[in-house]
């Protein structure tokens, strides 16, 4: 075999270290390798370049998989973290509902009895109880709740919500007369009233109890229900 020209074997070199090359090529590169060191040294950097630009290629498949799961991952992220803004939201939107119904609208508490001014208690013939109510600390009640305990104390309380609201003008729920139809609210109660409050058993001002002599109702009480 005639020798080959370097130049020639350089211009092969690229395909024979790709392994691209036909044999008859191959054949021929390793032939003259075997004997030209200046060639064999260019065929071993060659190989050296290859196996980096192998390892970048390699390196950068695992950088896409690395940036494509950090991506997923992120997404996911942002997917859970809208979730957990929507739960909050709602949990916020609940609570702050919780507080506005609890502060400004459950009838939860109760108008201190020395707010409260009791005159002109009287009983009708039919044993109703008749009492003005007076309440002017200013502040609006919302409504007016009877209860009868074991004891048998009835109670007339005044609730109001934990936010009072200003009393403007006041209505007959603060300013007027009103009544206890005893035989009534003991049939209603199955149970017999031995007294009757304004307030709650911890803080109570006395209207009537049994055995308590009552003038009779005031004509303006009588004709404010009629009776
Ligand atoms: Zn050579």
């Amino acid at each position: 075999m005639r020798e080959v020209p370097c130049e020639i074997i350089e211009d092969i070199l690229p395909l024979y270290v790709d392994d691209v090359c036909s044999e008859e090529s191959k054949n021929i590169v390793e032939e003259h390798l075997s004997h030209c060191e200046q060639c064999q040294m260019k065929w071993k950097r060659m190989k050296a370049d290859l196996l980096i630009t192998e390892k970048k290629k390699v390196d950068s498949t695992t950088d896409d998989r690395l940036i494509k799961r950090m991506a997923a991952t992120w997404k996911q992220g942002r997917k859970k973290s809208f979730m957990k803004g929507v739960f909050i939201s709602a949990l916020t939107i609940a609570v702050l509902l919780l507080v506005y119904v609890g502060l400004f609208q459950w009838q939860i508490s109760s108008v201190p009895a020395d707010k409260a001014e009791i005159s002109d208690v009287g009983e009708t013939g039919d044993g109703k109880i008749m009492y003005h109510l007076n309440i002017d600390d200013g502040y609006s009640v919302n409504t007016l709740k009877y209860s009868l305990d074991d004891n048998g104390d009835f109670y007339i309380t005044a609730k109001r919500p934990v936010v009072k609201e200003k009393a403007q003008p006041l209505s007959t729920l603060e300013k007027g007369y009103d009544f206890i139809d005893i035989p009534e609210q003991e049939n209603i109660r199955s149970q017999k009233i031995k007294a009757i409050y304004f307030g709650t058993s911890d803080d109570r001002t006395l209207i009537w109890k049994k055995g308590m002599q009552l003038p009779d109702a005031s004509e303006e009480a009588k004709e404010r229900f009629g009776f």
